[in-house]
């Protein structure tokens, strides 16, 4: 099994390390589907 697992970011559609997405139980692979830099802006703009 390979310890680095990545995923695409649904937002800026960038391959990167599962350590760059926040946990989320509610999701099926327990991440976000965007990663905290998407997701750091998407909180922002919600203000
Ligand atoms: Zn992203």
């Amino acid at each position: 099994m390979p310890a680095a697992t990545t995923k695409v970011c649904q937002k800026c559609g960038i391959s990167k390390p599962l350590s760059q997405y926040h946990h989320n139980t509610t999701r099926s692979d327990n991440h976000n589907g965007i990663c905290k830099d998407c997701q750091n802006k998407v909180n922002k703009s919600n203000n």
